[in-house]
């Protein structure tokens, strides 16, 4: 595996590789890997020729009170687990390769941005977007891979992708979970034990939530009233949002008609935790 930090030197391997009609696919990653990124680099790889695994703790999507300092890092072990996988380049451009003095071009998702998350991150998506854009840039993927566990993201990636003409096929993969269901996620080593057990709530709420849907509720109101029980009974927690969405626009519907996406934010002691699910309206009444 070759590890290049030179935002030029990957931009010139890409269009060399571009040249040869290789194929590239891009899994963007702010390291500290875990089995949820691995799936993702595991799916790209049988995506095309050669696979890019850029590891970038980009500070725009950070706010200021964040957690940009702390965010996890471990760059030997990511090293280890990404050449396990196959990965051909681990792509790392350092901060001010990226970001250099004079900087000022940012890309902005106008209204899939505003809502769930970005109604408590400010400018998070906006950093997203833009160094999701350099990162295209840069490698020139034909594919990139996208977790499903930062739902809003994929949304927001596949918009900009189609309105901004970027010839980049976005591919969204499932939520990798712990055996016990708690969605993986890098900042699921800030949580102590005690912690650790309360965030199980996020997924007892899915589960109760699919269980109501299934048996043929579809109110927006009664499933949300059932997330939030078993959120607010849960010790350490503090709800950002609880939201029932449609999966394209991400605007809230009053029911589950055809598809919904629930969407949570959930802070445990300090660590703000996300997760969501699809729910598909039960036809078991109408038979
Ligand atoms: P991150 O390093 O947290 O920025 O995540 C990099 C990519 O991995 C993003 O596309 C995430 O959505 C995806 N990802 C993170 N956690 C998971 C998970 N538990 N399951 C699937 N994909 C994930």
């Amino acid at each position: 595996m070759e590890i290049i930090a030179d935002p030029l030197k990957m931009q010139a391997q890409a269009l060399r590789w571009r040249a040869r009609g290789v194929k590239v696919v891009l899994v963007p990653t702010m390291g500290f890997f875990h089995q949820g990124h691995l799936s993702l680099m595991e799916y790209g790889r049988t995506l095309g020729d050669k696979l890019v695994v850029s590891l970038f703790v980009n500070p725009t999507q950070f706010g200021p009170t964040e957690d940009y300092q702390q965010y996890p890092r471990g760059f030997d072990r990511d090293a280890d687990m990404a050449a396990k996988v196959g990965v051909e380049v681990l792509y790392t451009p350092g901060v001010e390769a990226m970001y250099p003095s004079g900087y000022q071009t940012y890309v902005e998702v106008e209204h899939l941005s505003k809502g769930l998350c970005g109604a408590f991150r400010p400018g998070h998506f906006k950093g997203v977007a833009t160094v999701v854009l350099k990162l295209f840039n840069q490698v020139q993927p034909q594919a990139a891979v996208f977790g499903e566990k930062d739902y809003q993201q994929l949304a927001i990636i596949r918009q900009m992708a189609a309105d901004l003409n970027v010839p980049v096929d976005i591919v969204g993969r499932p939520i990798v979970r712990e055996p016990d269901g708690l969605a993986m996620s890098s900042r699921n080593t800030y949580l102590n034990p005690e912690e650790r057990g309360a965030a199980l709530c996020l997924y007892r709420a899915i589960l109760a939530a699919r269980e109501l849907v299934a048996t043929g509720e579809n109110s927006r109101t009664k499933i949300l009233k059932a997330v939030k029980q078993m959120i607010t009974q849960t010790p350490h927690t503090a709800i950002d949002y609880l939201a029932l969405v449609d999966p394209k626009t991400l605007q809230e519907v009053e029911a589950v008609q055809g598809e919904a996406r629930l969407a949570l934010a959930v802070r445990v002691g300090k660590t703000r935790l996300i997760d969501n699910t699809l729910l598909t309206e039960s036809r078991l009444c109408c038979v």
